[in-house]
């Protein structure tokens, strides 16, 4: 789909060398899909989940290429996957003094390799508390924040009212086989779908990409 949007090459590469989970070719789909959604005009991008600024890199792309800009939301401490003992645990990206999580300074570092310092405007804090106080709406919203059942819902429920009629949803790490990963992704990606208001546009591996038709979610 969309052959015709190509990525700026120096861009993938930073994006490529940042530490995070994002495939490469769920990454261009992002990138393609926040091309399509900032060309509308509707409003600006939103990511939860920011991490190392990996998908950043690619939402923040598409940003520059259409004059829009992204947000990226993230209170920076980990999601409980990534804190010590866990899968996703990453022991360079530990605070030596505090011994917490903290991967601002990574994702700094990450946006003056790529130059969007300009284009992507990092929000520090819980996500649904950000929601709580936000009335922009958004021409595409992309949910990769904590992936348990609790956290994931909860930007469901803040977030997703925002995205307006005719922009995007995308979610990340949509499993449909519970084998391959975790249950909640794939449960906001079937409400979405069940709810009437949004139509699928895309899949690429775990990523899936839904347009809002209607109001009511
Ligand atoms: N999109 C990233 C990966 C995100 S990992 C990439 O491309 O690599 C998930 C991130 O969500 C973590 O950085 C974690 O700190 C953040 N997170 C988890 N729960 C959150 C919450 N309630 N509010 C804000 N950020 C949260
Ligand atoms: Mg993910």
């Amino acid at each position: 789909m969309d052959a015709s949007i190509v990525m700026d090459p120096r861009l993938l590469a930073v994006a490529q060398r940042t530490k995070g989970f994002m495939p490469d070719d769920e990454g261009l789909a992002l990138h393609r899909a926040g091309r399509r959604a900032a060309g509308t005009g509707l409003g600006p991008l939103l990511e939860v989940g920011t991490y190392c600024g990996k998908s950043s890199v690619y939402l923040g792309a598409a940003a520059r290429e259409e004059d829009s800009v992204l947000f990226t939301v993230d209170h920076h401490r980990g999601s409980e996957e990534n804190q010590a003992g866990w899968e996703h645990h990453d022991t360079s990206l530990v605070d030596p003094e505090t011994g917490r999580m903290d991967t601002l300074p990574t994702f700094r570092r990450t946006m003056v390799d790529s130059g969007l310092e300009d284009v992507v405007v990092a929000v520090l804090g819980d996500s649904a508390t950000v929601a709580k106080y936000w009335t922009t709406p958004l021409s595409l919203l992309f949910i990769d924040g904590g992936h348990g059942s609790e956290p994931a819902w909860a930007d469901y429920r803040a977030w997703v009212p925002l995205v307006a009629i005719g922009g995007r949803l995308a979610i990340h790490d949509v499993f449909p086989d519970p084998a391959d990963g975790g249950r909640p992704p794939f449960e906001l990606y079937s409400r979405a779908l069940e709810s009437g208001s949004f139509l699928e546009e895309e899949a690429c591996g775990s990523l899936r990409v839904l347009i809002r038709t209607a109001e009511g979610e």
